[in-house]
């Protein structure tokens, strides 16, 4: 810790990203807050990283929703499941302009992600339209994109993918409704393209949900001739259609 760290933790104790407690290390939560999360562990699924129950002898496995509708990306990971205090923490994060939230979240994804990097990976959000990042200020996806990065220390590409056509919300729709909905929504920046050809790609996003977007993503990568894809999100909710 340097010596303006010191200083400015003695000002500003650390404090519990969940409630606001004082704790004794730098960007954590506190026991209560710790014991709310629900991290997932144990076997996964290897697809959409929901967390499977019983145990599973060798090699990936993945989930009955993932086995019915195979995702278009090769691996996918999550640090936390959708509730709980974690819930809160990816509301706070996306609308309560609580941004120092992403660094500890994308430790969390960081280490739920690891074998799926190599040292050539390049890590891009799932990007927003303007107007929604004018609103909220930042893109939330793109700061744990960027907090990943910097803790993993590979390359990011915050433009990497572009969202040129602003979409109605996905929430309550059909699968068929979502794919409408974002066909071409989705672009790759014709600046950016030339980074993937032949390269590992990490796809970094806050919530999967039905994971129509980063499937609509994901075949814009392989389309401009990405190695493989990958996905990781901070939080996975199950809400299948
Ligand atoms: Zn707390
Ligand atoms: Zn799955």
């Amino acid at each position: 810790m340097g010596l303006l760290q010191t200083a400015l933790s003695t000002i500003y104790p650390p404090r519990c990203i969940g409630c606001g407690d004082i704790v004794d290390s730098d960007f954590g939560l506190c026991g209560t807050c710790w014991a709310g999360t629900a991290f997932v562990g144990g076997t996964t699924c290897d697809s959409c990283g929901v967390p499977l129950p019983g145990q599973v002898e060798e090699g990936p496995v993945d989930c009955d929703t993932c086995l019915n509708e195979p995702r278009p990306w090769a691996h996918g990971r999550a640090a936390l499941a959708y509730g709980g205090v974690g819930r809160k923490l990816v509301l706070q994060l996306k609308h309560g302009d609580r941004q120092e939230i992403a660094r500890p979240a994308a430790g969390w994804m960081q280490m739920a992600s690891r074998d799926m990097l190599n040292d050539y990976t390049l890590i891009a959000p799932v990007p927003l339209h303007w107007t929604r990042t004018a609103k909220r200020r930042y893109n939330q996806s793109a700061l744990l994109a960027q907090n990943f990065s910097e803790l993993a220390g590979l390359e990011w590409c915050p433009d990497l993918l572009l969202r040129p056509k602003r979409t109605v919300s996905l929430e309550g729709k059909s699968k068929e409704e979502r794919l409408d909905i974002l066909v071409n929504a989705i672009r790759i920046n014709p600046k950016r393209k030339h980074r993937i050809v032949g390269r590992s790609v990490l796809l970094v996003d806050d919530v999967m949900t039905t994971g129509a977007t980063l499937a609509a993503c994901t075949q814009v990568c392989c389309a401009e001739g990405a190695g493989q894809v990958c996905i990781s999100v901070l939080a996975r909710a199950v809400k299948e259609t």
